[in-house]
């Protein structure tokens, strides 16, 4: 059986991951938060005092990293390191800059290859991360680029960031959301950019409620689309 997959890419602070776990709770797919994998190798990064852009060092500690997901009865992807559930400890704000960091080295997006597409032939699933579309599933039955306004997506940011009782700064926030998507956009490995055949969802002056029909909406044409296609 073929499963379905689609894959949303876009800078951080789009709204990628509560949409798309919205999106995947009402259409019965698997949400995969590549994001999430990310983070852990960022936490076992910064765990071990190394540093994330020492390419030689991250690599030695690949091999001995445990890494893995499962998804609890919840239906949410819970990351697992050396079997301790890490899904609360790689949200901390620090662990952002050193996810994407260690993103930027080849050996891990290497290493990290293989889990996210193990889980794709396995499931029916959504997929959220910067290069789904481009790399990991360039088979995507959709590819969705969503992406907002720079200010939008810290404003987004800085009042999750509030909401969870952590401190933050507004300016700070957005140049780090800034800071982030130079570094996403800009890597040689698997940069962020736009898929040829992805349609471009632009949410700035979206809230979520409008932002989550948009997305049913594409995937709902797209798949049946597809399946009728497959019928005839
Ligand atoms: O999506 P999230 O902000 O949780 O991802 C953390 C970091 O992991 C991103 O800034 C990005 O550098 C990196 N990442 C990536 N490729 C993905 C998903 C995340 O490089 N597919």
């Amino acid at each position: 059986m073929k499963y379905r997959s689609v894959a949303i890419d876009g800078p951080s602070g789009a709204g990628k991951s509560t949409l798309a776990k919205r999106l995947a709770q009402e259409l019965g797919f698997l949400y995969v938060d590549t994001g999430a994998i990310y983070r852990t190798v960022g936490l076992a990064v910064r765990r071990r005092g190394i540093d994330p852009v020492d390419e030689a060092g991250v690599a030695a500690l690949l091999p001995e990293l445990s890494i893995s997901m499962r998804y609890g009865e919840d239906g949410l992807q819970h990351m697992f390191l050396s079997g301790e559930d890490v899904t609360g400890a790689i949200r901390e704000n620090e662990i952002s800059a050193y996810a994407s960091k260690a993103a930027s080295l080849p050996a891990v997006r290497d290493f990290l290859l293989e889990m996210q597409r193990r889980t794709a032939r396995e499931h029916d699933v959504i997929m959220d991360g910067r290069d789904i579309g481009t790399v990991v599933l360039p088979q995507a039955d959709l590819k969705i680029f969503l992406t907002a306004a720079p200010e939008a997506r810290a404003q987004r940011r800085y009042r999750e960031l509030l909401a969870r009782g952590q401190q933050a700064d507004f300016d700070q926030v957005l140049a780090e959301v800034v800071e982030r998507d130079r570094r996403d956009t800009e890597r040689e490995t698997a940069p962020l950019r736009l898929a040829e055949d992805a349609v471009t969802a632009d949410t700035t002056a979206l809230d979520l409620e409008g932002s989550f029909q948009l997305l049913l909406g594409l995937i709902r044409d797209h798949l049946l689309i597809k399946e009728g296609q497959a019928d005839e």
